[in-house]
């Protein structure tokens, strides 16, 4: 089974003043059997630094291309492959086409992370021209915000894929996001820090077709994220698509 986590961090964190390595990446992965691991910027350091994107999509063509880490022992089954997304300034500049970005991070637009959303960032009208150059790129964004803030992000939006991250856990009630967000094919979950009982009632309620296995590495780890997905009550079928199967078919990897 090919395993991809869905939501990791990658380099230092100027808040709290911590680095994830990628060799601490590949060691959860090894640990764990996780194949492919999409990395995005921390938040503070990117929005101090724009050059954290590029620096990550360097990082995920040397892995790639040059695989020292295997060399030297550190992977062994396999893991070859970061995925990187682009985090989205606050000026909204779309992922830009053609890098190497797979998806998207947007992260409390012009807001105060992890707490509340700036609804004036929706009358921006910038965000008309990020939603349809967004949808031209058609790769999926990992979008955190509070609920109110989503539900309108989400009716201006046609093709647009989201993946809201911790089912919601950090912008409302997980049960509420699932409620407005039910008949909405395009908004995806991922199960990060999650618990099972609550990935259940997703599952139950819209099938497994649109969650995704997640850690938040350095939030979570790959071992534990993992275990609590592939003990869930379900066939081993669907779980294959929530670890890996849903996300390929997003990003178009074969
Ligand atoms: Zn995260």
């Amino acid at each position: 089974m090919e395993i991809i986590d869905s939501h990791t961090h990658w380099g230092p964190s100027l808040t709290m003043g911590t680095e994830v390595t990628t060799e601490e990446l590949l060691r959860q992965a090894e640990q764990s059997g996780v194949n492919q691991i999409v990395i995005f910027p921390f938040p503070s350091t990117a929005l101090a630094d724009e050059g954290i994107n590029e620096r990550l999509l360097e990082e995920a063509h040397r892995i790639k291309s040059n695989p020292a880490a295997e060399q030297r022992g550190i992977i062994s089954n396999g893991v070859k492959k970061f995925i990187p997304y682009y985090y989205i300034p606050e000026t909204m500049k779309p992922i830009p086409d053609g890098k190497g970005f797979y998806g998207g991070k947007w992260h409390w637009m012009r807001g105060v992370q992890d707490c509340s959303s700036n609804y004036k960032a929706l009358e921006d009208p910038k965000l008309e021209e990020f939603i349809q150059a967004s949808e031209k790129i058609d790769l999926p964004i990992v979008f955190e915000e509070e609920l109110a803030f989503t539900e309108t992000f989400v009716k201006k939006m046609k093709n647009l894929k989201i993946i809201i991250p911790h089912l919601g856990m950090l912008g409302g009630n997980p049960i509420d996001f699932l409620n407005v967000f039910k008949a909405r094919e395009n908004v995806y979950f991922d199960t990060a820090l999650a618990s099972s009982e609550i990935v259940m009632k997703f599952i139950e309620n819209i099938g497994h077709e649109r969650i995704l296995f997640g850690s938040d590495i350095p939030f979570g780890t790959m071992k534990w994220e993992l275990e609590k997905v592939l003990s869930l009550p379900i066939g081993d079928d669907k779980k294959e698509w929530i670890l890996g199967k849903n996300l390929r078919r997003l990003i178009g990897l074969t």
